[in-house]
């Protein structure tokens, strides 16, 4: 199968804690090739937008709160089924119910500081790629 790509963040839990490298590492490990990678300090607009979906969710203004209470690192992931590759080195939402070996597993805090996120569709994920990255910022 050809290569594809998925978006991720390190979120602000596993930033915080020094964990870039880490949970990068866990990725790589994974057959997955980060081909675009930068720090930023989301916006609340910013994250507002990219959780659009949740909106109507309980946990939104939380979850928004959480985005923006420190720096994250947005990435493009190449490998061969990429989005599913992810998921599966992510582990569950809930790092409760997470698998051993996983990087929620090994690292989330709270079904809320879950130290990653994912893309959960090939066209969320090029919704997602394109929300952070110009195609010139990616480079296979
Ligand atoms: P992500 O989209 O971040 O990769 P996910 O697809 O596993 O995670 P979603 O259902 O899309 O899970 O939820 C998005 C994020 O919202 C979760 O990663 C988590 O940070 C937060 N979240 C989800 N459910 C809850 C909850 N019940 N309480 C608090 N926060 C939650
Ligand atoms: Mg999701």
């Amino acid at each position: 199968m050809a290569a594809t790509r998925t978006f991720s963040i390190i979120k602000p839990d596993a930033t915080r804690r020094n964990l870039t490298g880490a949970v990068t590492k866990m990725l790589e490990d994974a057959g997955l090739r980060v081909v675009a990678s930068k720090r930023i300090q989301m916006t609340r607009e910013q994250a507002e937008g990219f959780y659009a979906v949740h909106k109507e969710r309980p946990f939104f203004g939380e979850l928004v709160d959480f985005m923006i209470s420190g720096p994250v690192v947005v990435q493009v992931l190449e490998g061969e089924d990429a989005v599913a590759r992810n998921r599966k080195v992510m582990g569950a939402t809930n790092p409760a119910d997470a698998d051993e070996g996983t990087i929620r597993k090994t690292y989330a805090e709270s079904i809320e500081a879950n130290s990653v996120h994912g893309s959960d569709s090939e066209e969320n994920a090029k919704t997602e790629i394109a929300f952070f990255f110009d195609e010139d910022e990616i480079v296979g």
